[in-house]
């Protein structure tokens, strides 16, 4: 086809190609989901339906993009590591971070009814943001996991102390608050279990630790529908909160170079 005289502005576009041979990991996490979770009555300070369709959300963005191998969720956040060789979209930024929010945000809405059956719909549009972010090595990368399961964690055993004085000790939630700050995890862990008779440990692994995401490697010579139909379109909640993890599976002739391998053997 022959070029418009317009053709010129393309050259007004900038080049956003991500180093090669680093791992990329782009996170995306929802916005004003403050508000979103009270106009939706989560359940506080953990709906599991919630996060259960984010799970799903996930899955969906990694049964497209065969290059993550790798997803970590809590709350409204999602971390998806890509393997180093990977050479989607020549590894422009704009183009796989724009990809990934957009397929989670579209099933997170496409899905919704699955998990909140009382409405067909949120309310109004769900938005979620994303960034990438590159690690060189899998020290940080595995650094950058424990960061966000540390904040999980955290954030959970602060959450569940706050709703307990909320709910159970009848305390007005600044009261709470003044209750809670300056206390360290020990503190809050024999509050719970003396005051309010909750044994931390006991509480859920999807809400301490949060839900992962792997990909499984299928060997070359495995036939492909002899195992996906193995694979439920829609995992049972029940089973998410038990086991937190669960596996994507691939049928993939090519080597993962996931962070638990130091070489890259397509490299
Ligand atoms: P921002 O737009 O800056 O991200 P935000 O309101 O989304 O603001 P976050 O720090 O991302 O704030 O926190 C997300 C909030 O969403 C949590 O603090 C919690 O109130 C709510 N939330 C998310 N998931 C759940 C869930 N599964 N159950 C209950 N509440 C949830
Ligand atoms: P890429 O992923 O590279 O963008 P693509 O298949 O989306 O590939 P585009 O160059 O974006 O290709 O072109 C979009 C195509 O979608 C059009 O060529 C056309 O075939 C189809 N399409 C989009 N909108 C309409 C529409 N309203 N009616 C009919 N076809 C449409
Ligand atoms: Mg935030
Ligand atoms: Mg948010
Ligand atoms: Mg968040
Ligand atoms: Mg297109």
């Amino acid at each position: 086809m022959a070029k418009s005289k317009y053709e010129y502005v393309r050259e007004f576009e900038t080049e956003d190609k991500l180093l090669p041979n680093v791992f990329i990991l782009v996170r995306i996490d929802g916005k004003g989901f403050h508000k979103f979770s009270a106009e939706h009555d989560f359940a506080k300070p953990n709906d599991v339906r919630a996060l259960n369709l984010m799970n799903h959300a996930a899955r969906s963005v990694m049964n497209e993009l065969d290059d993550i191998v790798l997803g970590f969720g809590e709350s409204d956040e999602y971390s998806f590591l890509f393997r180093k060789s990977t050479d989607l979209y020549q590894r422009r930024e704009a183009k796989i971070v724009s990809t990934v929010v957009s397929l989670f945000t579209s099933a997170y809405v496409y899905y919704w009814r699955d998990y909140f059956p009382d409405s067909s719909r949120p309310k109004y549009p769900p938005v979620f943001d994303g960034r990438a972010v590159l690690y060189p090595s899998e020290v940080e990368v595995r650094d950058y996991f424990a960061w966000r399961q540390a904040d999980t964690h955290i954030n959970n055993l602060f959450n569940t102390s706050f709703w307990a004085l909320v709910e159970q000790g009848k305390m007005s939630p600044r009261a709470a608050e003044v209750k809670l700050s300056g206390t360290d995890s020990k503190q809050k862990n024999s509050m719970l279990f003396e005051e309010f008779d909750i044994n931390y440990s006991k509480i859920p692994a999807i809400f301490r630790k949060g839900s992962i995401l792997l990909r499984e490697q299928i060997p070359k010579d495995m036939d492909k529908d002899a195992i996906i139909p193995t694979l439920p379109e829609t995992l049972p909640g029940s089973m998410v909160a038990k086991a937190t993890l669960f596996t994507v599976i691939e049928n993939s002739s090519s080597s993962l170079d996931t962070p638990s391998e130091t070489t890259d053997s397509e490299n």
